[in-house]
């Protein structure tokens, strides 16, 4: 009885968590960046969470659209590969067999194992092993749009929605600096755990994320600060 190869690698999962990271990212810096403008503009807090929540809506539609027409194309990409395959399989089979077994030598088997591979493999699904070994379309990874634009949407949403319920119970007068310090603080543990699941350095992580997130929040400040003068 073979022992189950029970270990994750990160690869499986790295196409979601990048995803879900950069979608929850970007809630948590356009979201409050655009509270901490409105804010520093002087408009009262009911105000800030009407466009807090404006934000969040917009963002998350975008988001779900950006990863849908991104994620429809690679998959439509992936389709006519498929499709192109289907056909060569349907009229040169003995070529394609041919090709299938140099794919394995180049792997490493010798020519003969390769042969007897690619054969038994064409048997039993042809289409299966080209896509797989030629294409290199796995079950996997191959492209879901909706799933990426759900998983894309939510993670924005639940990024806009950490600084706009620090707005929601942050007193009037203390917003924009407790808007600001707790985006800092969510960015600080989203950009550790992103480096960390992802295998990368966790400091640099935190760096890059925060220090861009800072400087998008200072910006908005600014000219909320601006426009609250000029007003
Ligand atoms: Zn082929």
């Amino acid at each position: 009885m073979s022992r189950i190869h029970t270990e994750r690698h990160r690869t499986q999962s790295i196409g979601w968590l990048r995803a879900a990271v950069l979608g929850a990212n970007d809630g948590i810096v356009s979201t409050a960046s655009l509270i901490i403008g409105v804010a520093a503009a002087n408009a009262t807090q009911s105000a800030v969470l009407v466009a807090g929540v404006a934000g969040l809506v917009a963002g998350a539609m975008s988001m779900a659209a950006g990863e849908y027409v991104s994620v429809s194309s690679q998959s439509d990409t992936e389709q006519a590969d498929i499709a192109r395959e289907r056909v060569e399989l349907a009229t040169d089979g003995a070529r394609e067999t041919e090709e299938l077994a140099g794919i394995y030598v180049r792997r490493g088997l010798d020519a003969e194992l390769a042969q007897q591979v690619a054969r038994q493999l064409m048997a039993k699904d042809a289409l299966g092993a080209h896509t797989r070994d030629e294409l290199g379309i796995s079950e996997v990874a191959s492209a879901r749009p909706l799933q990426a634009a759900i998983a894309s949407a939510l993670a924005f949403i639940v990024g806009a929605g950490l600084p706009l319920f620090s707005a929601w119970v942050s007193p009037e007068q203390y917003l924009v600096q407790v808007v600001g310090a707790t985006s800092l603080l969510f960015l600080v543990v989203l950009g550790g755990l992103a480096a960390y699941t992802g295998g990368a350095g966790i400091i640099r992580g935190i760096m890059r994320v925060s220090f861009w997130g800072a400087l998008a929040m200072a910006i908005t400040a600014g000219v909320g600060k601006l426009f609250g003068v000029a007003v």
